[in-house]
């Protein structure tokens, strides 16, 4: 396999997303109390709790926020200012190492997404970071690969796509051809190819 250029995710690949702590999220959620149309109270802190694992997108369109709901978290989300005390995993430094041009791709609000980003300080680490915020119009994981294969005009042959989740960028991988890995750190994805941290990427990068 000779790859050439590095496609990531960020959440659960590069750091341990819950490290966040659900309290910087709590006045963000809490403001769905105010406007609820759609939900018993307890069945909305069961969709809160959802918010906590997925995307906003995810959430809302499985759940069927009304606009209302929709429209009063965006105006919050952007009265708040996120300032999130996270790192990287340790084998981060693993990844760092390999000196091949990287492109960061993730998934969700894109004022929380560039939040978390800052926090971690690793901008410089990447050519690209490209928000798929699915609320601003986004095409997907998969629309955001094709976009950066045609902007730098990359060998899809010389791609190898890094992530935690099945269905999203390692699917968004397999339907356009393009090589890929599973990270699982706990080690608990009956999956092919995976590894378990980035210290074994080198075998996929040689
Ligand atoms: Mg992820």
């Amino acid at each position: 396999m000779s790859i050439k250029t590095l496609f990531l995710d960020l959440d659960y690949t590069i750091f341990e997303t819950r490290t966040i702590g659900y309290h910087h999220f709590a006045d963000l959620f809490n403001v769905l109390d105010s406007v609820n149309d759609r939900f018993s109270p307890e069945k909305l802190e069961l969709v809160k709790d959802e918010l906590w694992k997925y995307t906003f997108h995810e959430v809302a369109e499985r759940y069927g926020f009304s606009n209302q709901m929709i429209h009063a978290y965006f105006s919050r989300m952007r009265e708040m200012n996120f300032s999130f005390d996270i790192s990287p995993y340790p084998d981060y430094r693993e990844l760092q190492n390999i000196s091949l041009p990287k492109y960061l791709i993730t998934s969700g609000s894109e004022p929380i997404q560039q939040a978390k980003i800052r926090a971690l300080g690793i901008e410089s680490d990447f050519i690209q970071i490209c928000y798929d915020d699915r609320m601003q119009g986004s095409p997907g994981k998969a629309g955001i690969f094709t976009q950066l294969i045609h902007q730098d005009d990359l060998d899809p042959e010389g791609i190898l796509v890094i992530g935690d989740n099945p269905e999203s960028e390692i699917k968004a991988a397999k339907n356009l051809g393009l090589h890929y890995v599973l990270i699982d750190r706990k080690g608990s994805v009956d999956f092919k190819p995976k590894i378990q941290s980035f210290a074994e990427l080198a075998s996929f990068t040689y």
